[in-house]
This record gives C-alpha cells, sequence and structure tokens, in this order.
C-alpha cells in the first residue's frame, strides 16, 4: 500500500551539515519526495506534534517532553513528505531505534550517532538522535497534515506502476 511519511532532519542533523547525505538515503531506497521546507518550529507546535499526536509525556514523562521540545527549538529543522509502499515502516527501519547507542549499524542513527539514555540524563545533554519519523499510519496521517498545509504538499504520482509485471518504459 502506498504511504505518506513525515520525515523530519532534527536540528543537529543541520548543524552537522549532513542533510544532503541523510535526504539522499531516502532517495536511493526510491522513496518519493512531495514536500520539503525548513522551519523553526514554535513551542505550540512541538507540543501538538511530540504530545498531543505523540503522547510522549505519557510515554516517557513531562521532563522528557520538556527536554525534547527544547532540543527540537535550538536551531531550524528540515522537514519532509515522502511517499513509498509500506513508506511508515521502511523509514522507521532506516532510522533506527530510539536510543542512538542502541541504534543498529546501518540505521541512520546507528551511524551517526552513540549517546545513550544513560548519559544524557545524567549529563543534562540532549538525546541528539538526528531524525523524526511517522510511527504508524494514524501518527503520519496527522503529522503531515500539521507540519505542512494542504497546498505544500505536491501529490504528483509515484510511478507506482514502473513495480508493475510486464511494464515498458515508454522512452
Ligand atoms: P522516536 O519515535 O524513536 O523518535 O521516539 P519517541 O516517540 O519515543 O520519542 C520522541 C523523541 O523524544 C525521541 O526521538 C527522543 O529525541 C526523545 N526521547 C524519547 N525518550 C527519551 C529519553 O528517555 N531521554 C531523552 N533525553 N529523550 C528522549
Ligand atoms: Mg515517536
Amino acid at each position: 500500500m502506498l504511504q505518506k511519511t513525515l520525515i523530519v532532519l532534527k536540528p543537529d542533523a543541520v548543524k552537522r551539515n549532513i542533510v544532503g547525505e541523510l535526504i539522499s538515503r531516502f532517495e536511493k531506497v526510491g522513496l518519493h519526495l512531495q514536500a520539503m521546507k525548513m522551519i523553526q518550529p514554535t513551542e505550540e507546535h512541538l507540543y501538538d506534534h511530540y504530545e498531543t499526536i505523540g503522547q510522549l509525556a505519557s510515554r516517557r514523562g513531562e521532563e522528557i517532553l520538556k527536554i525534547n521540545t527544547d532540543f527540537m527549538r535550538s536551531g531550524p529543522v528540515i522537514a519532509m513528505v515522502r511517499e513509498g509502499v509500506e513508506a511508515i515502516e521502511v523509514v522507521r527501519k532506516m532510522v533506527g531505534s530510539t536510543e542512538p547507542k542502541s541504534a543498529l549499524p546501518g540505521t541512520i542513527r546507528g551511524d551517526y550517532s552513540h549517546l545513550s539514555f544513560g548519559y544524557t540524563d545524567k549529563n543534562n545533554a540532549w538525546l541528539t538522535n538526528l531524525v523524526h519519523a511517522s510511527a504508524t499510519p494514524e501518527e503520519a496521517e496527522k503529522e503531515v497534515s500539521l507540519w505542512f498545509a494542504q497546498a505544500e504538499i505536491y501529490d504528483h504520482e509515484m510511478e507506482a506502476h514502473q513495480f508493475k509485471r510486464g511494464h515498458k518504459k515508454s522512452h
């Protein structure tokens, strides 16, 4: 099934100048770009993103919500909508698990970061894990419409027929 998913390159990815490298990973697997912008999200926007939609405080505690909101306000981010077959799961697989220390090599978090929950908690540090990606179809639908107006999404069709058996290139 074709799905749209929200990807946000966090302030640490922008500051480290690896935006192009990270975007190219999503391009290489064939995920189709439908929207992209650089923004500095407001506190209210992040509350909607992480709590109203993501329920971060109820899952991880108020403190984590606050720390993470501060981190996400520490600089501009790049937000994207990409479409692909089972794109939500595919992008989560590419991003890797939340804690960089546990994220497997080959994933973005595993390849570009290494901090642990324990270290960041003890040392008053941000969990710089580079990327946000929608976790479920419900989350994806809500997040895409929180971050992008309908007019900003170029819903040009992914050439799904390119996967179909018997398809011949016309050029
Ligand atoms: P994700 O879907 O893998 O990003 O993880 P969650 O939805 O559970 O959490 C959202 C974000 O909150 C994570 O990407 C982290 O940036 C942050 N976060 C979650 N759990 C912790 C934690 O225990 N400590 C810290 N410092 N940040 C956390
Ligand atoms: Mg999440």
